[in-house]
C-alpha cells in the first residue's frame, strides 16, 4: 500500500496529532514552526524561523521562538543540523534522512544521499572506536556555482 502524497493541511494534523499523543501541548509557537518548516524547501535557522513565526503573530517573542524549537526536538517533530561557523538549522524529524553540504559563498544548504558518509563512519568506529554522528554536521565548502563563479572570475 503507498501512502497517497500529504498536502500540507493532513500533514500538519498528523505532526500535531503525534505531538499531542506524547503529551506535548498545541500551542500557537509550536503550530506555527511546523507549518513554517512545512512551507519551507529550505533549511531555516532560528532566526529566519523567529522572523517568520513573528510575521504572522508579533506578540511571540524571539525567546519564546527558540524555547519552542528545543522542545519540538526533545518531543522528537524536529531536528537540527549544524552548517557554516556552528549556526543551527532546523528540519521536520520526519524526512528522510540525508547529508548537508554548506556553501560558505552563497549560504546554500545542498542535501546528498544519508549514506554519503558511511565508509568513512565505519573508519572511524574501526580505527577509533569513535561513533560519528555523520547527519549532526554539515560539510563544509563551495557550492558548483560558486566554484564555477570563482573560476570565471580568475580567469580560468
Ligand atoms: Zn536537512
Ligand atoms: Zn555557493
Ligand atoms: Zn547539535
Amino acid at each position: 500500500v503507498t501512502e497517497p502524497q500529504a498536502s500540507g493541511d493532513v500533514a500538519i494534523e498528523r505532526i500535531l496529532a503525534r505531538l499531542k499523543d506524547d503529551g506535548g501541548r498545541i500551542t500557537t509557537p509550536r503550530v506555527e514552526i511546523v507549518k513554517i518548516l512545512l512551507a519551507s524547501d529550505e533549511h531555516l535557522s532560528a532566526d529566519d524561523i523567529a522572523e517568520r513565526v513573528q510575521a504572522a503573530h508579533p506578540s511571540v517573542a524571539t525567546s519564546t521562538v527558540y524555547r519552542t524549537l528545543e522542545t519540538l526536538e526533545q518531543l522528537g517533530v524536529i531536528d537540527h543540523v549544524h552548517v557554516a561557523h556552528g549556526r543551527a538549522h532546523y528540519h521536520l524529524a520526519e524526512r528522510d534522512p540525508h547529508q548537508h553540504l554548506a556553501c560558505t559563498v552563497c549560504g546554500a544548504i545542498i542535501e546528498a544521499p544519508a549514506a554519503l558518509l558511511d565508509d568513512v563512519a565505519a573508519r572511524v568506529r574501526r580505527e577509533l572506536g569513535f561513533e560519528l554522528e555523520a547527519h549532526h554536521s554539515a560539510l563544509i565548502g563551495r557550492c558548483r556555482e560558486c566554484v564555477a563563479t570563482d573560476a570565471r572570475s580568475s580567469g580560468a
